[in-house]
């Protein structure tokens, strides 16, 4: 399972709700926290490694540690307060750019154990699982950006991914 980068097409792809039944579910989990550790992310959501189903992990390397593994997540609340996020995404390398979030979130999901759990995040948390729900809707951090930013994002990210790998640039 590779790691897909913008503009595979997969990144836009709406997910399906994964079901208790579904055997592959620990073997995907099970990968996405390796390459998240692997590529040094905060959050990964299946469709980056080409997977449609509604399934995220993170971990925001804040004291108390803890990895998040979220089956089929729901945002429930959400605070009027936002706050600036300066995001990245393992699909967008080396590109960043600001954008605002809830401050505060309720998220109820299932563990990997299929058992419902609810989690109130808060700043650098609350922000890294609005990125990786955004993603299982097929929607990018950049596209939350206007559209005058949004284009000019793209630019920079195809500029960056030619000076970062000139065999490969598009
Ligand atoms: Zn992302």
């Amino acid at each position: 399972m590779e790691l897909r980068i913008y503009p595979d097409p997969i990144l836009s792809e709406k997910c399906a709700k994964a079901e208790p039944d579904d055997s592959d579910i620990p073997k995907i989990l099970e990968e996405m926290c390796e390459k998240l550790y692997q590529y040094d992310g905060a959050g990964l959501a299946a469709p980056q490694i080409g997977i449609l189903k509604r399934i995220i992990v993170a971990d925001v390397r804040e004291e108390p540690r803890r990895l998040y593994k979220m089956i089929n997540p729901v945002i429930t609340w959400k605070s009027e307060e936002t706050i600036e996020s300066k995001e990245g995404c393992l699909s967008l390398p080396f590109l960043r750019e600001k954008i605002f979030r809830h401050e505060s979130i309720t998220v109820e999901y299932l563990d990997e154990n299929f058992i419902k759990q609810e989690i109130q995040a808060f700043g650098f948390l609350s922000c890294c699982l609005q990125h990786e729900i955004d993603h299982l809707d097929g929607i990018l951090y950049i596209d939350r950006l206007s559209r005058l930013k949004k284009s000019r994002a793209i630019r920079k990210f195809k500029k960056l991914q030619i000076e970062n790998d000139p065999e490969d640039g598009i």
